[in-house]
């Protein structure tokens, strides 16, 4: 049987490879650690939490609370580590992040069928089966060869504009239309302002807090993806020329174009979550609901994702890759983790358990998985392999990404009641994953 090769000890590739010894394979984990350490890494162990160490909510009314539910009963290392070293965090789970670290290290270390290296891969292996997992800062000689392997589809920056849900958009307020009534005359929900709405929105982003760059993100600010404090702060008019001009969309209530408008785009096909167009940020998380709830319409509005900006590196996952890991020119090689696409640790070791599964059943000659598009694990994955390339961007797991619900359902019945049919479509995969 083939050996596995994973590059990156983080949060995805010790899961993929602790999925794939389950299995039976002979797994090599690269780690550059201790010799070489990222801007944002500082333990010598596997699996670092870099910054916080929450791994958010765990009731199931919240898509990250079924994901690590998912993670639970699939017999996870990550949840086994997370349960093993979790501290007192209210309805949150979080851990304490070095031993957490241990503790994983210590599993992976003691695995009859892993071995680890600590070296620097510079160089996907030519034969074998692969999977790369060296996050949002892989090193800069492997990033150039991810680069080439993936034909200029790879992102250093990622630039994130905030998605809301939208059932919790108000309809009354936002209008559909495309700009001069392009594509089929209405892609887009727009949400008018006048005058006054503008000049106090604009003066809430000036005032607002703004979360400082990490001292090694080069504040770059590439045409196109420029903050809209930072647009706001040239000018009070600026931002009416740039993301909120109104031109070209008229507002069919009353006949005549708005003073500003802010649009949104369709995010994903069942149309459960709507982008703000070109409102990439740097403002605070709690200033960020604050401000964009004053946009008419958006009053209520849920927020799936919130805006950011920082160095991440990260590949085109829905041109690149099939919905089993692999790579689609090359289906011996898998990506996992930050670097497909999806967002957060927890999510990141989720997308680890598919890559490892399935480099298994690759060596061992098998069916590749694809988990059931009703589980968080499977939304997640679906979501990154499935969306339109040209917009992609890196993803958190929220319910917005599932297939929607048949039938009328009451707003406040459908988290639990997504929650629940995700777990019996888990209970009805279990046994084909079973290691
Ligand atoms: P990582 O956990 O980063 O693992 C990649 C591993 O590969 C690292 O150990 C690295 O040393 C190694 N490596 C890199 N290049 C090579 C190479 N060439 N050869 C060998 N080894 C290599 N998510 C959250 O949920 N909460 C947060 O608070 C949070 N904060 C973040 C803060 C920062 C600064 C960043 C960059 C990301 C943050 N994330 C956070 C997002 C993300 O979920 C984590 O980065 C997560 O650790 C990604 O998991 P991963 O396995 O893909 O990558």
């Amino acid at each position: 049987m083939q050996h596995v090769t994973v590059i990156g000890g983080g949060l995805a590739g010790c899961e993929a490879a602790w999925q794939a010894a389950n299995r039976g394979v002979k797994v090599r984990l690269y780690e550059m650690k201790p010799h070489k350490y990222s801007e944002a890494h500082h333990l010598p162990g596997l699996s670092e939490l870099v910054c916080s160490n929450s791994l958010r909510g765990d009731a199931l009314e919240n898509a990250v609370g079924l994901l690590k539910e998912e993670m639970r009963r699939l017999h996870t290392l990550f949840m086994e580590g997370a349960e093993a070293t979790k501290v007192p965090a209210g309805g949150a789970l979080a851990v304490d992040r070095t031993l957490f670290s241990e503790y994983v290290t210590r599993k992976i270390e003691s695995h009859p069928n892993i071995e680890v290296v600590h070296e620097e891969i510079t160089r996907i292996p030519e034969e074998g089966i692969v999977i790369v997992a060296s996050g949002p800062l892989t090193s800069g000689a492997l990033a150039d060869e991810i680069g080439r392997l993936t034909g200029n589809y790879l992102y250093f920056y990622d630039a994130i504009a905030p998605i809301v849900a939208a059932d919790s958009i108000d309809y009354n307020k936002a209008f559909r239309a495309s700009r001069y009534g392009k594509g089929d005359g209405d892609d887009y929900l727009n949400c008018p302002m006048d005058e006054e709405q503008y000049k106090n929105f604009v003066q809430e982003i000036l005032a607002a807090e703004k979360v400082e760059p990490k001292s090694f993100e080069k504040v770059v600010h590439f045409e196109g993806c420029m903050p809209i404090e930072e647009m706001a702060s040239r000018g009070v008019e600026t931002l009416r020329f740039g993301p909120m001009k109104p031109v070209g969309l008229v507002d069919p209530r009353v006949g005549v174009e708005p003073y500003a408008v802010i649009q949104l785009r369709q995010e994903n096909m069942e149309a459960t979550m709507y982008n703000l167009v070109g409102f990439q940020t740097k403002l605070t998380w709690p200033a960020q609901k604050r401000i964009f709830r004053m946009i008419p319409g958006l009053e209520n509005a849920q927020f799936l994702r919130l805006g950011s900006m920082h160095r991440n590196t990260f590949i085109n996952a829905p041109k690149l890759l099939l919905p089993t890991c692999q790579l689609k020119e090359d289906s011996r090689i898998l990506f996992a983790g930050q670097i497909t696409g999806v967002e957060g640790y927890v999510e990141s070791a989720s997308s680890g358990f598919v890559a490892g599964v399935n480099a298994a059943r690759l060596a061992s000659g098998e069916t590749l998985i694809v988990p059931p598009a009703e589980t968080a694990i499977g939304a997640l994955a679906r979501h990154i392999t499935n969306t339109e390339a040209e917009h992609f961007q890196p993803m958190n797991v929220n319910y917005g990404l599932f297939p929607p619900l048949v039938g009328r359902i009451k707003k406040k019945e459908k988290r639990g009641l997504l929650a629940q049919r995700g777990l019996e479509a888990l209970e009805k995969w279990l046994p084909e994953v079973a290691a």
